[in-house]
């Protein structure tokens, strides 16, 4: 953005002195002036409660801790799109353009920054979520299309396919020669991928497949870089090979192909392929989804990607694995990275939204005592309780997901089956539960910041619009949190059959005898700080309802299996097996923040990350009091004495709220909305210039 200079010396000194007024009222604001009335009552009040002063945090430090290993490489993206204005997404743009423009995007990413996403998908996944991470929070269409193309297309050949398709289609993956996409989805089918219907018939004659698309129904729909920019595709279908008995066919299931889809040079649809455009969307229409439908589409017997199951040329099937069951599991376990990577990003929009809701509300002054200056809104109780727990989750959610990042790492390295499961879960119950979170959130940050919220350009809007859809794709969140429950029943059948939990779930093998005994009377009415601000009593809450919700679950579905059945007592079972799902979630997010916390060399880092922890924990806990009480886990005098808690901390989290964000360490030209700028007194001019003043 333009800066524009002042014409004259009473604009000067009109700027400077609004400038000296703002920059007055925000240290005003920091360091509180004493009131009078009421507002007095309510400061003495809360400064009683707060019993401690504000901490003193070094924000570097904090954010020390905090990087990744790879904030050089995002350094790297942020640097690139700040030096190539005419690259960056303007507020207002049509599909169309927004379109290419991304596709110009991706192309000056990979080809003239020379930062090459493909290489790290299997080789270092954090690096490669890292720069997802960084490319989604410039454009989140920019994010997809990238995913798209390197993770789902990519990620498809390398993962599915083996060494002849590697050698094949990596460079040109890498390079975007080959734009590709990733074609599961069908018009009756999302997701119940088992229940797909495009077909891959093998004809022995020619050594080929034959792609077919049998009724409208199946056509594929929804499929990212489709409309426009797609060369090939990764097309999911049954496998249809020819039997010499009456049926002529046999079914082997769900495999993946490589179908190429227009011509490398005219870009014009292969013969037999349609294409058909999606259209425009809520958000991301730098993203162009399209409707793919087959007919007779013939493809060499080579492009079935076949690392888990192969065809020979005598029609032969082979396979590692020994049933369809387990091969379709292997082929959808091979695609958790992008979860993890919807995870993981969905973190760094909320990082945003945080961002600059907490600078506008540090610096939006409304109200206040009488005859007494206004006071900043984020000093109204219920502004903080909009947002500071919000930030402690933002502060949660960066660990949990981080320790999700490295253990899909490790797992690619060494391929432990354990691992393997863990990975499934954990990245199935994160994806879900962050995004859902995020998506409500950017919503709440919206609101509370008023109507400049609403104005385009603070992003809102962009953001709610572009992240909703990540509650939906890479598995349907109500439908991964199931997995997680199932995951966790699984574990909970073995373990009385002798088994073990694995290490994820492994609090679940000291708790069930534990946590099932009766709640203990004494500690049940302990409502001292040192004891709710212990780690101990915060997890072992978090645990004992994780460990009811399991044992409840499975009694309740034994029951009603007897009569309704599995899949009947499953439905009757659902919102308690979600809400199971949810709690063992939030269980593992406090731990890993407990360990982060723990772990943390700066002491005073280790304070501020103490209080937000400790706010997560209790604002969890107060959300779910209803379930505490009823089981007398809590008496009444401890659930008033979490409530009061919960309010103190909201108000010390309050005060350290700019360092906090700041901590993130994400440069303007990222939280980009005029009403999150860094420096805060920066933040009316630059609105106001961009409003034409
Ligand atoms: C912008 C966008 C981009 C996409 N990109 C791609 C792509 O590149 N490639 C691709 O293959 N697909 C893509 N998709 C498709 C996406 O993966 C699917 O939309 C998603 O898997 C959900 O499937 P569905 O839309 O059929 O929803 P459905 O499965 O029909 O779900 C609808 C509702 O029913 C509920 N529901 C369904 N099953 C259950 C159950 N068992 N228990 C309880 N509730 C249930 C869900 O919670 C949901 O609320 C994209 C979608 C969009 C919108």
């Amino acid at each position: 953005m333009e800066s524009r200079q002042p014409n004259s010396t009473d604009e000067i000194d009109h700027d400077q002195a609004s400038s000296a007024r703002r920059i007055q009222r925000l240290s005003s604001h920091l360091y509180p002036q004493p009131l009078d009335g009421a507002g007095a009552e309510m400061a003495v009040a809360l400064m009683a409660c707060a019993g401690r002063a504000k901490l003193d945090v070094d924000t570097e430090l904090l954010s020390k801790y905090m990087r990744g290993r790879y904030r050089d490489v995002q350094q790297g993206v942020y640097d690139y799109f700040n030096s190539r204005p005419e690259l960056q997404t303007p507020i207002e743009i049509s599909k169309d353009e927004h379109r290419e423009l991304c596709m110009r995007q991706l192309m000056g990413l990979v080809r003239e920054a020379g930062i090459r996403p493909f290489r790290y998908v299997v080789q270092d996944p954090a690096k490669y979520f890292a720069i997802l991470e960084a490319v989604g929070s410039v454009d989140m269409s920019l994010g997809i299309k990238m995913g798209v193309q390197f993770s789902l297309w990519g990620g498809s050949v390398l993962n599915l396919g083996t060494k002849k398709h590697r050698d094949k289609y990596f460079e040109g993956i890498d390079n975007v020669e080959y734009p590709g996409c990733f074609a599961m989805t069908e018009l009756h089918h999302g997701s119940n991928v088992q229940g797909i219907q495009t077909v891959a018939t093998f004809d022995p004659m020619k050594d080929e497949f034959v792609i077919d698309t049998p009724n409208d129904g199946a056509i594929k729909w929804w499929i990212g870089n489709a409309a426009v920019h797609g060369k090939f595709a990764t097309v999911f279908a049954k496998l249809m090979l020819p039997t010499h008995d009456t049926k002529g066919v046999s079914d082997m299931g769900v495999h993946a192909f490589i179908v190429p889809i227009r011509d490398m040079k005219t870009n014009k649809p292969l013969p037999g392929v349609q294409i058909h455009d999606c259209g425009h969307k809520v958000g991301l229409n730098g993203v162009d989804n399209g409707a793919l439908r087959f007919r007779s589409v013939r493809i060499p017997r080579d492009n079935l990607l076949n690392r888990f199951g192969d065809v020979a040329r005598d029609g032969k099937y082979t396979s590692p694995l020994p049933s369809i069951n387990k091969r379709f599991a292997a082929t959808l376990g091979e695609l958790v990275g992008g979860r993890v990577g919807l995870a993981y990003s969905s973190v760094g929009v909320l990082k945003i939204a945080v961002i600059i809701a907490v600078r506008y509300s540090l610096l939006r002054q409304q109200f206040g005592p009488p005859k007494q200056p206004e006071i900043s809104i984020l000093d109204y109780q219920s502004q903080q309780h909009k947002l500071m727990p919000m930030l402690a989750s933002t502060y949660a959610f960066h660990f949990a997901t981080s320790h999700l990042v490295d253990t899909y790492g490790e797992m690619k390295k060494t391929h432990d089956e354990e691992l393997v499961g863990d990975v499934h879960a954990l990245s199935a119950g994160l994806k879900a539960y962050v995004t859902s979170y995020t998506a409500k959130s950017l919503s709440t940050c919206r609101e509370a910041c008023g109507g400049h919220g609403y104005a385009a350009v603070n992003r809102f809007g962009s953001l709610r619009n572009d992240h909703d859809i990540f509650q939906t794709f890479e598995g349907d969140n109500t439908v991964l949190l199931q997995q997680v429950a199932g995951y966790l029943l699984k574990q909970y059948k073995e373990k009385f059959h002798g088994g073990t939990f694995s290490v994820t779930w492994n609090y679940l093998r000291e708790s069930m005898n534990f946590y099932l005994s009766q709640p203990n009377p004494v500690t049940a009415r302990w409502e001292g700080q040192d004891h709710l601000r212990d780690p101990k009593f915060q997890l072992d809450a978090f645990r004992y309802r994780t460990s009811r919700l399991l044992q409840s679950v499975a009694v309740r579905l034994q029951k009603h299996s007897k009569t309704l059945g599995s899949f009947g007592a499953w439905n009757r079972c659902l919102n308690h097996l979600l809400t199971l799902a949810e709690s063992h979630i939030e269980t593992v997010i406090l731990a890993k923040f407990i360990d982060a916390v723990r772990s943390c060399p700066d002491e005073k880092s280790r304070a501020a990350l103490k209080l937000l922890c400790d706010l997560y924990a209790m604002d969890r806990i107060w959300n779910d009091i209803g379930t505490y009480r009823n089981v007398d886990y809590v008496a009444p005098n401890k659930a008033k004495a979490i409530h009061k808690l919960t309010e103190y901390l909201c108000f010390q989290v309050k005060n350290v709220a700019k360092e906090m964000v700041d901590a993130f360490d994400l440069p303007d030209y990222v939280t980009r909305a005029p009403i999150g700028m860094q420096a805060a007194e920066d933040a009316y001019t630059v609105y106001t210039q961009y409003a034409g003043f």
